[in-house]
């Protein structure tokens, strides 16, 4: 259900841009999903081929864009990527993580016709 509502953003977002440049037709969608925004690519192409049905957008092609998880270790402040799910500093073993990125979601881009 979680991918449901957020395939609705993307398609009314797409079909809002598409309609300012009076397009006839979206090609395609750019999206940025994080890798820990839990969201599952296959289930927004469900539903978008779903949602999407009698609108320009029916026979857009989704691309799905992974920028890679980027945290920060709170006690030394360095900055890494994580190689699996257990989120310890490289640098000082410090257990106290923030998240720089992986939990965006969002549009980049649209191609239209
Ligand atoms: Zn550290």
């Amino acid at each position: 259900m979680h991918e449901f509502s957020i395939t609705q953003s993307i398609l009314s977002i797409a079909l809002e841009k598409a309609n300012t440049v009076k397009a006839s037709r979206v090609s395609q969608i750019n999206l940025v999903i994080g890798e820990l925004s839990g969201i599952v690519d296959e289930c927004v192409e469900f539903y978008f081929d779903f949602l999407s049905k009698d609108t320009i957008a029916a026979q857009a092609s989704l691309s799905f864009h992974h920028p890679p998880t980027r945290l920060r270790c709170r006690n030394c402040a360095a900055v890494f990527s994580p190689n699996n799910l257990n989120w310890v500093c490289p640098n000082c073993h410090g257990p106290k993580i923030e998240i720089l990125s992986g939990r965006e979601c969002y549009v980049e881009s649209i191609e239209v016709e």
